[in-house]
């Protein structure tokens, strides 16, 4: 039978590694926890990595063991954003931070470095990526939200504004980017173990003068029908199997990997 439509995408066997030589990436937050497992997974499917951190020391190690480039940049700081590579064909954006306060009592200087660090760098850096990606008609990003970015807790307002910001600026880019080739989504994970998550377990222990296993079982799993912490290097996996070649109708989604939080 002829093929009336013969698929323009010529894609290798769905079994097969996933092959990013002779692409470049670029890590936000690549230092440590989630971001530096993306960088390690990008590496070792052939991808030459740009890590971004603020945290110098960390960005250099992880650079200096993945023979990758470490950039040393606040990314509060539009400007410096501006003078990251622009030639980049993978942006993953994943550097954030916390802060846990009531609303009536949460400073105005930490929610704006929340939204400046987590919505407006990521802005900054599509736009100074994208029109490269344009040109090649081939681009993917992949934005590390949160379960927090479908769902609200309590005390978490900076966060939780961002990360819902992150998930419909991921959106507009996919629209925007699916005639160029370019491909945008989410990755929503629920508690992972990273060094964020570990100050937030010692920080309700002692706030709630109960056991840091308590913690973890009452407090931050509560929600989770899965009740283990996800690892980094499950959500590496997944923004990895974004880049690859059967992903580029995956676009404007927003993927949880939150144990069945967001099912309930
Ligand atoms: P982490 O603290 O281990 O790593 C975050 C990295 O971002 C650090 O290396 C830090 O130096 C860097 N960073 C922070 N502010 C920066 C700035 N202004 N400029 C440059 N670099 C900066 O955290 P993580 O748990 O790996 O978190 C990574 C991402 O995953 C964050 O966006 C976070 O919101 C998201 N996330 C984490 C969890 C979790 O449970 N750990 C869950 C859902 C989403």
């Amino acid at each position: 039978m002829t093929n009336t439509f013969p698929s323009p995408v010529p894609l290798p066997s769905p079994a097969a590694a996933i092959d990013l030589s002779g692409r470049t990436a670029l890590v936000t937050g690549g230092g440590s926890g989630i971001g530096h497992a993306c960088v390690l997974a990008l590496v070792q499917a052939g991808a030459d990595v740009h890590v971004v951190d603020r945290d110098g020391a960390a960005a250099k190690a992880v650079a200096e063991i993945t023979g990758g480039a470490a950039h040393v940049v606040d990314l509060a700081d539009a400007g410096a954003v501006d003078l990251l590579p622009s030639e980049v064909d993978i942006l993953v954006n994943n550097a954030g931070l916390q802060h846990v306060a009531p609303l009536t009592e949460f400073p105005t200087e930490r929610f704006e470095l929340i939204q400046k660090v987590m919505v407006t760098a990521p802005f900054l850096l599509m736009r100074r990526v994208l029109p490269h990606m344009y040109a090649q008609g081939w681009g993917r990003i992949v934005n590390v939200s949160s379960v927090h970015g479908l769902r609200a807790s309590a005390y978490k307002s900076a966060y939780v504004a961002a990360k819902h910001a992150l998930e419909g600026l991921s959106k507009v880019a996919a629209i925007e980017g699916a005639p160029h080739g370019v491909t945008s989504n989410c990755v929503s994970p629920g508690y992972v173990r990273t060094p964020l998550v570990e100050g937030q377990v010692r920080d309700q222990a002692a706030a709630h003068d109960i056991s840091e296993r308590d913690v973890l079982s009452n407090v931050m799993l509560a929600r989770s029908p899965v009740k283990r912490l996800l690892e980094p290097e499950e959500v590496a996996a997944a923004v990895l199997w974004l880049c690859g070649p059967h992903a580029g109708y995956l676009t404007g989604a927003s993927l949880p990997l939150d144990g069945g939080w967001t099912a309930g």
